[in-house]
């Protein structure tokens, strides 16, 4: 059974970040492959991996991995998917649709995380390219919303630090400590598996190096992958994820354009061959050899951050202390 499961609902997004994969393509208008996923085929999906035992009470299922799940036009019809059966959901969001949702729908999302490229127009002209006062507002609706429809989880703002919204950074955690929601910034990097590979091998064009050296924080690659441990497993291997045509990904990373992107369809596949395929790709043994693997799950966050982060759990919980005793521990204090 995973754990984690990444199930995009929508395969679009209407933000344009130019260092995002579906950014990126819906900037360049390409007619890269994109799509809300059909409800009865969602419904199936969900059936065939609560069947199949590869979700149950301990999953949680994200629903995005590189689309904005909010502008599925049937959201409502998702959740109600969901609900009907039990299953935990998480879900992460630009802010830029403040959805309304039934009552009692929202019982199972667990967290809601709300990505941010900066706290400024000029930030948001960079990359989203919404109306930062509308974004505002619009946060304030949605969690509005969300607790009417019975939502008690937990609520971040997922800052991506660029170079040029380091100085923004307070004005938008006094905004989060005001709602209580935890701000939570981590270094943006390249949300697309091409890109990131011409910058390892040095081919990307100048015009595209340039313009990245004047967004992006870049100084911590080589440090970050030299911490890479050598027999380093891929987390990816430990989760399921699954595109808005319900076809089984390698994982998170892959592009669509890449041959390795699915290792075929949910309605195809047996259990055994969804845990064998997935961890017998060959694209992961180049990743995980120049350290993309590592690096994609390890973007640095301000220390400051992961101090404060550190202080909320007690240290008899970081201590090698068995998981079921650990999770007990912390759900008695409400951290689970
Ligand atoms: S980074 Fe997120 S918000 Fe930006 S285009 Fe990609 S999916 Fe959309
Ligand atoms: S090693 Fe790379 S390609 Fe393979 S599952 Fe992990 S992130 Fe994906």
């Amino acid at each position: 059974m995973y754990k984690t499961v990444t199930f995009e609902i929508a395969g679009i997004c209407n933000a344009k970040c130019p260092w995002c994969v579906t950014g990126n393509r819906s900037l360049l208008e390409s007619g890269y492959p994109s799509s809300f996923i059909n409800i009865e085929d969602f419904e199936k999906a969900i059936d065939r991996l609560i069947e199949f035992k590869l979700i149950g009470d301990k999953t949680v299922i994200i629903l995005y991995n590189w689309g904005e799940p909010l502008i599925h036009p049937q959201f409502n019809a998702i959740l109600k998917i969901l609900n009907s059966r039990n299953i935990a959901f998480s879900i992460s969001t630009n802010a830029s649709k403040p959805v309304k949702v039934e009552r009692g729908l929202l019982s199972q999302l667990r967290e809601v995380s709300i990505s941010m490229p900066g706290f400024s127009q000029k930030s948001y002209d960079r990359i989203h390219r919404f109306k930062f006062k509308k974004i505002l507002r619009n946060i304030d609706v949605i969690l509005e919303n969300f607790r009417k429809a019975g939502f008690i989880g937990d609520v971040r703002v997922s800052y991506h630090l660029y170079q040029f919204n380091l100085g923004e950074m307070q004005a938008a955690k006094d905004f989060c400590d005001q709602r209580q929601i935890e701000f939570y910034p981590y270094v943006a990097y390249l949300n697309d598996f091409n890109l990131t590979s011409s910058y390892f091998n040095d081919s990307l064009p100048y015009e595209t190096l340039k313009k990245l050296s004047k967004d992006l924080l870049l100084y911590y690659i080589e440090e970050t992958i030299a911490l890479a441990p050598k027999n380093y497993v891929c987390p990816q291997y430990d989760m399921l994820t699954i595109d808005e045509g319900c076809n089984v990904l390698t994982c998170c990373v892959v592009p669509k354009d890449h041959a390795e992107y699915s290792i075929g369809s949910l309605f195809d596949l047996s259990p055994e061959e969804i845990k064998k395929l997935k961890v017998s790709q060959k694209i992961c043994k180049e990743c995980l050899s120049s350290g993309q693997a590592y690096l994609a799950h390890n973007a640095p966050c301000p220390n400051f951050i992961l101090e404060q982060k550190r202080s909320k759990i007690p240290n008899f919980i970081k201590r090698n202390i068995p998981e079921p005793l650990k999770l007990f521990i912390k759900k008695l204090l409400g951290q689970d």
